[in-house]
């Protein structure tokens, strides 16, 4: 029997999606346990209780009195508090449950309602009806082959972590094991190819739920306007009185459901906290509260970790992320005289500052929407002393996250924190595989480097972990190309597990200009026939060796992706890659700037006319001037 099955009767009375046992149960993996007048789920670890008591149904006419719901729901919780034995536990409840301690995480939304029958849709939204109505037939279909390829674009296209993706592989599960969830889908009229899908819920006997939605990349506007009414339709037609659109979840869905006029909001409070284990023999008594670790103050608190109601929502509605990395340049301040660095040839201009916290914060809008982080610009990251709080800020909002360091400052305490952050990728740069061919590192010798890589290793081993990666940052100067053949065996040497080998792109002073492999360059053959004989040892060996050399056409894109990358500087000034603005003060003709994010938002920045344009020119074939000669814009050879 399904585990479900014995919470028929509170499924029948469910008006928020976590009501649903057979929902939950199949996409989020958790066992669903009758609690009273409420839901509740365990997992071993984890109690939630889906504290949503009948005195609360939007639908109840005439509404429970105040008192009634506030009774209601800290009846709910108790009984809960009393029965469960998990040492983690959350209440999904429309208000913050009296019993949670001072410090519990907390995090608010709202569910939004719509009255059945719908109102009849304005005059624009009736137009994009007419539209889809034109393009595409919609019906409920059964689960098959195309719908599955659909979710999985979609789960690529949203870059989902490991445990959405998992998520998304069930929704088949759920709709095998629930009767009453409808998949409905919308095909084109001229060769029935699937446009898109959402999948209603009908098990309540008083509410519907428009559960989950996925849109191919082709698919005309108003589809999902139509999906959406097909739900309400069918719902309508079962004699539901309301329809529960969900929770807030973003911007862009908030204005879907602004659109079909939101009638009534239901407060989401999600609060969790830990508990101290029961004693022996003392069954039935409430244990004391243990404060959670404490969730982030100050102004990192925008940086707080998902909560158990929004992972589940990512998990349904997808994890947009349409940038690839957001680099940050954490500080300007370095200890090290490279010689082709503007920070050694412009010395006396440089401007070193660390990024404050309040700045990082403000690129909360961005992270959370980055795949990658990369905490490196010009200068050495490590000496910002807030670095780590940066790192693990960045991973709480689920990006991956990589520094490049001179190695020089990874002793064994910093070793033991880059372990503990969550960084996923530690790059130490090298120019040369000994000491000699490292002299363009001044004032880092690769003995430093080396320590550094071995302190970082010995930190993974005792905390017996895998991450972060330890790469090789190499920087291929055009008269050391000789020296990468020792490559392989200094990585061997050293434990590297991979390293991404670059060229001189951002010409400091006109003395290193030789060292640049330039577009059409006639050393790149012999360069790139060295390094294929490197890789292919590095890769006998285990390692991976990651290299490109500049080609001689130009690409609609540069090798650092602006338009899916970008890059932000100490002071919070946005540009579309580090070249474009180096911490040099005065004149520079090569720096583009497009705004800054203590004045503007970033993502109003990004998409700001200016910074469109600059993407748009190095599109169309027009770069801007920094870009016109960047050998970045030239492709990799490989
Ligand atoms: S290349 Fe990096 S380590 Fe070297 S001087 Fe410049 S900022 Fe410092
Ligand atoms: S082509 Fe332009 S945007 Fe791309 S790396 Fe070069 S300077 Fe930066």
């Amino acid at each position: 029997m399904s585990p479900a099955r014995g919470c028929a009767h509170l499924t029948a009375q469910a008006y928020v999606m976590e009501q649903v046992a057979e929902y939950v149960a199949a996409v989020g993996g958790m066992r669903p346990v009758p609690c009273g007048a409420c839901m509740a789920y365990e997992d071993g670890e984890r109690g939630v209780l889906a504290a949503y008591p009948p005195e609360f149904d939007p639908a109840l006419d005439p509404p429970s009195s105040e008192e009634e719901r506030g009774a209601a729901l800290r009846a709910a919780v108790a009984e809960f508090l009393a029965r469960t034995r998990c040492a983690s536990v959350t209440i999904l409840a429309p208000a913050r449950p009296d019993a949670a301690p001072p410090d519990a995480a907390v995090r608010t939304d709202a569910y939004a309602f719509l009255p059945l029958p719908l109102q009849t849709p304005g005059g624009k939204l009736r137009n994009m009806l007419r539209r889809a109505e034109r393009e595409c037939v919609i019906a409920a279909e059964a689960w098959g082959e195309d719908h599955a390829a659909l979710l999985r674009d979609f789960c690529r296209s949203h870059a989902l972590d490991e445990g959405a993706r998992i998520v998304h592989t069930r929704i088949d599960r759920y709709l095998a094991s629930c009767p009453e969830a409808v998949l409905f889908a919308a095909r084109a009229r001229s060769d029935a190819r699937l446009l898109a899908l959402a999948v209603g819920e009908y098990s309540s006997l008083t509410t519907a739920f428009y559960m989950f939605a996925a849109r191919a990349p082709f698919c005309p506007p108003g589809v999902a306007d139509a999906l959406l009414r097909a739900l309400a339709r069918e719902a309508e037609r079962r004699g539901h009185s309301q329809l529960n659109l969900g929770l807030g979840v973003n911007e862009g869905i908030r204005r879907f459901k602004r659109k079909w006029g939101q009638a009534r909001l239901l407060p989401y409070v999600e609060t969790t906290w830990r508990r101290a284990p029961r004693a022996e023999g003392a069954a039935g008594r409430q244990a004391p509260a243990v404060a959670a670790p404490a969730p982030p103050v100050g102004p990192l608190a925008a940086y707080a970790a998902p909560g158990w109601g929004e992972r589940l929502r990512r998990a349904v509605f997808g994890d947009a992320r349409p940038f690839d990395c957001l680099q940050v340049e954490v500080t300007s301040h370095c200890p090290g005289r490279c010689g082709y660095c503007p920070h050694t040839t412009r010395r006396e201009s440089w401007r070193s500052r660390h990024m404050t916290e309040e700045i990082f914060a403000a690129l909360h809008p961005l992270a959370r929407r980055a795949r990658r982080v990369h905490l490196q610009g010009w200068g050495e990251p490590l000496l910002n002393p807030r670095f780590f709080d940066f790192a693990a800020a960045a991973r709480r909002v689920g990006c991956a996250v990589s520094t490049t360091t001179c190695g020089a400052a990874v002793t064994g305490e910093a070793a033991r924190k880059l372990v503990a952050c969550g960084l996923d990728i530690v790059a130490f740069s090298l120019t040369g595989v000994n000491e000699a061919g490292n002299a363009a590192r001044a004032g880092i010798p690769l003995a430093a480097v080396a320590a550094g890589i071995h302190a970082l290793r010995e930190a993974r081993r005792q905390a017996a972990r895998s991450l972060p990666q330890i790469h090789v940052a190499y920087l291929l100067l055009a008269s050391q190309v000789e020296e990468v053949a020792g490559l392989p065996d200094l990585m061997a040497r050293l434990g590297a597990d991979a390293a991404v080998v670059s060229t001189l792109d951002y010409i400091a002073a006109p003395e290193w200009e030789h060292e640049a492999f330039v577009p059409g360059d006639e050393r790149t053959p012999h360069a790139l026939e060295t390094l294929r004989r490197a890789a292919a040892r590095a890769e006998a060996d285990g390692r991976r060796i990651h290299y490109g050399l500049p080609g001689v056409t130009p690409l609609a894109e540069c090798a650092e992706r602006i338009r899916s990358c970008l890059y932000v500087d100490a002071d919070g000034m946005l540009s579309p890659c580090v070249y474009c603005n180096p911490p040099t003060a005065g004149e520079d003709e090569r720096r583009r700037v497009f705004g800054d994010i203590r004045r503007a938002a970033p993502l109003k920045i990004w998409t700001s006319p200016a910074f469109a344009a600059f993407r748009d020119a190095q599109a169309h074939g027009q770069p801007d001037a920094p870009c016109a000669s960047c050998p970045k814009r030239f492709g990799r050879l490989r």
